[in-house]
């Protein structure tokens, strides 16, 4: 039985102190998977030169935002890390990719990775480690790396990629009725090539859709999603999770593999 591999659009930081129904639906996701022996998280609000892995027993919790109320500066996700996956992972990923660093003082849990293992492991029982989005890399190289990671599926390692598959903080908007367009179409352009198994497209995405350009202004919340194509083993397909774009330009797009069929 391997063990799901999830990418979770994140969304709003507010998320994590005002409950809707995609974090209703990552309660209900947390609960039906088995507990998972430790957690990889690959976050889009870890975007470095290299590739970067926290290390340390115990990673602390980054409020990396600012302009939020207080309470959400105010949270804690207390979980321990695992020196000995980070060490596992940099084994798995170095023969390819040579600049990797174990990191044991400087980050942590940023908040797209807390916001949501808050509501799929509120007790914070269970370790673990981040791995950063190196950004020198070429697209296909994001594809690759998840594709040496799919034996932890293997060992109980449960890999949570975080980001959004649509985010453009420009074309932000709280008080349109309906999502414009180009939005949903992306989400849809999206969603279809992950349920046919067609990843081409989704891995250059550059010239592949005309509305590639306004939903990712920027790669850093669109690549995670990339890690957990590559993270699929033979004959699986996808399950999503939760989809909708939220304030005009951020998709709520979820996916996983290896999903129990009713959830
Ligand atoms: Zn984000």
């Amino acid at each position: 039985m391997l063990t799901p591999a999830l990418f979770i659009g994140h969304g709003s930081p507010m998320y994590a102190i005002e409950p809707n129904q995609y974090t209703h639906a990552w309660t209900k996701l947390g609960q039906s998977i088995a507990q998972p022996k430790a957690i990889l998280m690959i976050s889009a609000h870890w975007y470095t030169r290299g590739i970067w892995l926290t290390a340390m027993q115990h990673p602390k919790t980054i409020h990396d935002f600012s302009g939020f109320p207080e309470e959400l500066s105010a949270i804690q996700y207390p979980a321990q890390g695992s020196p000995e996956l980070a060490e596992r992972v940099r084994n798995l990923i170095q023969p390819d990719f040579a600049n990797v660093t174990l990191e044991e003082a400087e980050w942590g849990l940023d908040h797209g990775s807390w916001s949501i293992l808050k509501y799929l492991y509120p007790k914070a029982n269970i370790p673990v480690i981040q791995m950063s989005i190196d950004a020198t890399l070429k697209n296909e190289d994001h594809w690759k790396l998840g594709q040496l990671l799919q034996s932890l599926r293997e060992e109980n390692v449960l890999i949570i990629s975080s980001g959004n598959v649509v985010h453009n903080l420009r074309l932000l908007s709280r008080n349109s009725l309906s999502p414009p367009p180009w939005a949903t179409a992306y989400e849809e352009f999206f969603r279809y090539h992950v349920m046919t198994n067609d990843f081409k497209p989704l891995i250059h995405w550059e010239n592949s859709s005309p509305y590639a350009s306004y939903a990712i202004p920027t790669p850093e919340h669109y690549l995670p999603a990339i890690y957990t194509l590559g993270l699929k083993h033979e004959n699986e397909s996808a399950s999503v999770i939760t989809e909708g774009i939220e304030m005009s330009s951020i998709s709520m797009l979820s996916f996983g593999f290896g999903l129990p069929p009713t959830r």
